[in-house]
């Protein structure tokens, strides 16, 4: 069956039409459905889902989010299933969503295909998006708590909550046109990048190296390694990472695994080094435990050298902001940017900024309500998988000893994928 632009469909039929996956957005995009369909409200005479330890103060919340990445939307779904008619107002300085996770894909699918435009979800949510980048500092957030509003570009913005979810700054450094890092995956896809460098290239040497053996690097590696063979463009690609085995921060068994899996692609480790620059076509390096200098030929370098966290914002245990050890009451943050100061996982995953986002959401209606009980965070990832190209995985799942690799890892990738597509929907399925 097929939808013509412009059909309207309620949620089931649109998922029965098209499941979640790589072109919905897409096919939601181009048809129109009802939010009311979506998400019914008291205001509608209808009930909402149940929220323990909330009752509603009968007010039209006002809530700023800060950033619209995968803690800003989390959150954004969560206010409006429990509250249809708060006024959300998402301020990002960029005009997509980016679902970052899938980045490296962008060798072998369109970039729009993991960008969902603040527009689609102002008319997905009947939320309002500001294009602007707030400057996040101590003193500035005091003072939006106690006046409850800001100013962005000249207007006002009043609010009753404010939730930061800006993410990390990713690493970056000066570099030659040659070189290339995660920033310029954001506009460009992969493939599109590699084509004009690759023709753009007079080196005698074919040999690009990928900077990071972290998570980041390794999906970018593989996904690159297939490119080249898809493309038979006679590359050979090496790996530079700065501790002696790759993925590093995860068991052992994801090491060896990746790296017998890199040794069947031919592709050249270089462990315990450190990237030191690039010059014309020579990459220069450092040998980490010697700190003897060297260089290497190099046609096109590819940076993941990992995220920055110089502005990470401290938490109490309910998502709010804690300065000079005291709460702002209705600041609260989520995702990369926050640091909770809890038993539950501050890990800079998906998982975790997704987990945070809901709570402080969840938190915010409770705080706004009656009761005001709040609940603690405690979310532990449930597992990670790390992607080898488009048919291979190395993951963790339940505990992290229990590493899997293969189809099962690839499945666990995409059923995890398929849920936050879901949630972008306002289909929350996340129980745990
Ligand atoms: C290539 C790649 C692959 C990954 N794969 C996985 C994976 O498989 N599984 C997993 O769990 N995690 C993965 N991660 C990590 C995951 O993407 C992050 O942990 C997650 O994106 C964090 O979500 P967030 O909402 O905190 O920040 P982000 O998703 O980074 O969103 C932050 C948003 O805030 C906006 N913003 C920034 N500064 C400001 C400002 N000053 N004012 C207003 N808005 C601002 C940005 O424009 C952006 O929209 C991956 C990361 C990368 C880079």
């Amino acid at each position: 069956m097929y939808a013509a632009a412009g059909d309207c469909y309620d949620r089931p039929s649109a998922l029965l039409l098209h499941p979640p996956g790589r072109g919905y957005e897409k096919f939601l995009a181009e048809v129109t459905y009802f939010r009311v369909l979506e998400l019914p409200g008291l205001h509608e005479g209808k009930t909402v889902p149940f929220l323990p330890f909330y009752i509603s103060g009968h007010k039209r919340l006002k809530i700023i989010i800060a950033g619209g990445g995968y803690a800003g939307v989390a959150a954004l779904v969560t206010l409006l299933r429990h509250m249809p008619e708060a006024s959300v107002t998402i301020v990002d300085p960029a005009i997509h969503h980016i679902k970052i996770t899938h980045l490296h894909e962008t060798f072998r699918y369109p970039l729009e295909d993991f960008l969902v435009p603040f527009s689609t979800l102002e008319n997905r949510f009947g939320c309002r998006h500001v294009g602007a980048e707030l400057r996040i500092e101590e003193g500035l957030l005091q003072q939006w708590h106690d006046d409850g509003f800001m100013t962005v570009d000249d207007e006002i913005l009043e609010f009753d909550y404010l939730l930061i979810a800006s993410g990390a700054p990713i690493e970056q450094m000066v570099k030659s046109p040659n070189v290339l890092d995660l920033k310029d995956f954001f506009s460009t896809p992969g493939s599109g990048l590699l084509e004009s460098r690759l023709d753009a290239v007079d080196a005698k040497d074919r040999i690009i190296s990928v900077v990071g053996g972290g998570a980041t690097g390794i999906q970018f590696l593989f996904e690159l390694a297939h490119f080249l063979q898809r493309r038979q463009a006679g590359y050979k690609l090496r790996l530079i990472h700065g501790e002696d085995r790759v993925l590093n921060h995860f068991p052992a068994g994801f090491s060896t695994y990746t790296q017998a899996r890199m040794g069947h692609l031919d592709i050249d480790f270089y462990a315990s080094t450190r990237f030191r620059g690039q010059e014309a076509d020579e990459i220069m390096l450092e040998n980490r435990d010697t700190g003897k200098r060297f260089s290497l030929p190099s046609a096109i370098s590819l940076l993941f050298l990992g995220k920055t966290l110089p502005t990470a914002l401290s938490a109490n245990v309910f998502g709010q902001v804690v300065i000079q050890q005291q709460p702002l009451q209705n600041i609260f943050t989520a995702g990369d940017c926050s640091i909770y100061h809890s038993f539950g996982s501050n890990s800079m995953t998906a998982q975790s900024a997704v987990r945070k986002g809901m709570l402080a959401a969840r938190n915010i209606l409770r705080h706004s309500g009656t009761f005001k009980l709040l609940e603690p965070y405690f979310h532990r990832d449930l597992g990670y998988v790390v992607s080898l190209g488009p048919a291979d995985a190395v993951g963790w799942l339940a505990l992290e000893g229990n590493v899997v690799n293969g189809i099962p890892a690839m499945m666990i990738k995409e059923i995890v994928e398929a849920q936050y597509d879901l949630l972008l929907t306002g289909i929350d399925t996340y129980v745990l």
